[in-house]
């Protein structure tokens, strides 16, 4: 699977195009990170391969290098923005819960999470 620069009536590939306004924390030349627009946690940030892959299968397969850029940045954003502990999520198909369909680690810290995903 090749990464596409930009998939037409992607919402992330408008966040990285800077079509759509989002609440950027960081951006490095291949990744960004921005709070997602319904937290669910005190820090619940996106952070996002700038290109387009349809989940973290594809990334992890077509890009290994992209896919640990990701993690290293949501750690630097744990750290930053909490206390560096957090819980990473890719929601991979809709039975899974993702409904957008560009690959995004959710980042969730800055307090005790429960675990109640059924
Ligand atoms: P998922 O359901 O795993 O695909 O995650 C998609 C996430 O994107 C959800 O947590 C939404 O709240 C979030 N989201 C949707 N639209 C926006 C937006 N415009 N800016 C930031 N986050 C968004």
């Amino acid at each position: 699977m090749t990464a596409r620069i930009m998939e037409a009536d992607c919402l992330f590939c408008k966040i990285v195009a800077g079509s759509i306004p989002a609440d950027v924390v960081t951006e490095t030349e291949r990744v960004i990170g921005f709070r997602d627009i319904d937290p669910q946690a005190p820090v619940h940030v996106l952070v996002v391969p700038k290109e387009h892959y349809g989940d973290v299968a594809q990334v992890a397969a077509a890009d290994p290098a992209l896919l640990a850029e990701v993690i290293t940045v949501a750690d630097q954003i744990a750290g930053s923005l909490a206390d560096g502990q957090f819980r990473l999520i890719f929601n991979s198909g809709p039975h899974a819960g993702q409904s957008v369909f560009h690959v995004h680690a959710h980042v969730l810290a800055g307090a005790k999470l429960g675990w109640s995903p059924a």
